[in-house]
């Protein structure tokens, strides 16, 4: 069988992968991505954060982004029964970016591999990993590509950047189940006619159709929209007949979307996805790291997916560089800790949005304008900015706030 040798091998050329091999290939070591698909090629996750500009400018990525001509991203807007609460990045308690994309990721995904590409790593497409080996820190890893060939891959390093694929930890029984409910979404992308009419793009939108059902609506500069319902298989098995048939009725059941999107064109067939949390004991081990939606993906609420993906790629990649110099990598607190921090703050937000702590919260009569500030840093995306009390109490902070505003509005209900 043929054998390459790499000083690191990245699994996945996702916004995880990509983000990973640029930063250590900028460091001058021989880098490769094997990707199981050819691109481009369709993935959900389509709304990004101001936070994970930081990692895609570190990687080189910016510029070749910005020449897409993607919907710029200034805020997110949540609606319940007609009642409006808007977010705008530029009133944010953390310094940092306060703008990002909404992106087809189809095209998205294939800018970064593209210009990763361009930086000089290749990228072998309709290639899948099928086993590792490890001796160490040094691997074989055994790729089979569409025609059946195999080869070997012998590297000092392995990245897993695999997102759903969840390479290693299903090779080497690490999955674990999530603690968050499955969950469910139905959505497509449609011909926006009536966007004008309707919403500003630059923003996203989540509707609360009802108690743990909410709806995406993510505008894209093309005049596609991608709408999406979330829910719990409650929903989603009240609805029959043809995944068209159920996302019209889906649509048709909610004043906001029945408006806007009626007898629209979608650009593909509906499409269901499900039980999408998983999680590993470790995001780490011996020759190598696990970085994005290997890690742990939560929920699509927050649009937290590709920004943990890049950031912790970042992460990861400084440290792989710093092992292949040969100094030492705490990994357990230089990874694991600073990883789990940032999913650790959106899975509180995640378990309080389907509580129904941040309804409260969100659609409170007279917000208060400093702790609105603080909580847009968190759907923003700075979720380790520990002088941000929103993040820094995630659990307890949102449930406090949300008491007092129940017993100052029941005190006070004309106020
Ligand atoms: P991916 O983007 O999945 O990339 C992994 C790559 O690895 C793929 O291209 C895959 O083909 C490849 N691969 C898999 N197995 C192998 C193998 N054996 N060999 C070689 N290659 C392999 N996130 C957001 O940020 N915003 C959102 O609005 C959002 N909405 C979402 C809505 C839903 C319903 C769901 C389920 C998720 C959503 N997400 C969202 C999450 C988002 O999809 C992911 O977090 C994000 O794509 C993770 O990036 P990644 O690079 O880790 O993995």
């Amino acid at each position: 069988m043929q054998t390459e040798k790499v000083d690191v091998l990245v699994i996945g050329a996702g916004p995880a992968g990509t983000v990973a091999a640029s930063i250590i290939n900028k460091a001058g070591y021989s880098v490769k991505i094997v990707e199981k698909l050819k691109f481009p090629r369709f993935v959900i996750g389509e709304s990004l954060l101001p936070r994970c500009m930081d990692a895609l400018t570190e990687a080189g990525f910016i510029d070749a982004i910005s020449e897409r001509g993607f919907q710029k991203k200034s805020g997110a807007k949540f609606v319940k029964n007609g009642r409006i609460c808007d977010f705008t990045f530029e009133n944010q308690h953390t310094p940092g970016w306060t703008w990002t994309w909404q992106v087809p990721r189809a095209d998205f995904d294939f800018t970064l591999a593209q210009t990763v590409e361009k930086m000089g790593v290749p990228v072998e497409y309709e290639t899948t990993v099928t086993g590792i080996v490890f001796n160490g820190t040094d691997s074989v890893t055994t790729v089979e590509d569409i025609h059946g060939h195999k080869k070997q891959i012998e590297a000092r390093f392995i990245v897993d950047g695999s997102g759903y694929g969840r390479v290693i930890p299903k090779l080497f029984n690490l999955e674990k189940q999530s603690v968050l409910q499955p969950r469910k979404a139905l959505f497509a992308h449609t011909n926006d006619i009536r966007r004008s009419m309707a919403d500003e793009p630059n923003r996203i939108t989540a509707v609360v159709h009802e108690k743990g059902v909410w709806i995406w609506i993510i505008p894209f500069s093309t005049g596609v929209t991608s709408v999406g319902f979330v829910g719990d298989h409650t929903f989603h098995d009240r609805f029959k007949g043809t995944p068209e048939e159920q996302y019209r009725a889906m649509l048709d059941s909610e004043p906001y979307t029945k408006e806007r999107f009626k007898d629209v064109e979608f650009l593909f067939e509906p499409r269901k996805l499900e039980a999408w949390s998983a999680t590993t004991d470790k995001f780490y081990g011996e020759g190598f790291v696990l970085t994005g939606n290997v890690t742990e993906f939560l929920d699509p609420i927050f649009s937290s997916g590709v920004t943990l993906a890049t950031v912790s790629a970042q992460t990861a990649a400084k440290l792989v560089i710093k092992k292949l110099k040969g100094e030492a990598v705490d990994w357990e607190k230089e990874y694991m800790e600073p990883t789990l921090q940032g999913v650790n703050v959106f899975r509180s937000y995640v378990m309080a949005w389907y509580e129904g702590t941040l309804d409260t919260i969100f659609f409170s009569k007279n917000p208060d304008p400093e702790i609105k500030r603080q909580i847009c840093s968190v759907l923003a995306g700075y979720v380790w900015d520990q002088s941000n009390p929103y993040v820094k109490n995630h659990d307890e902070a949102p449930k406090r706030l949300a008491r007092l505003i129940e017993v100052t509005e029941k005190l006070n209900p004309t106020a």
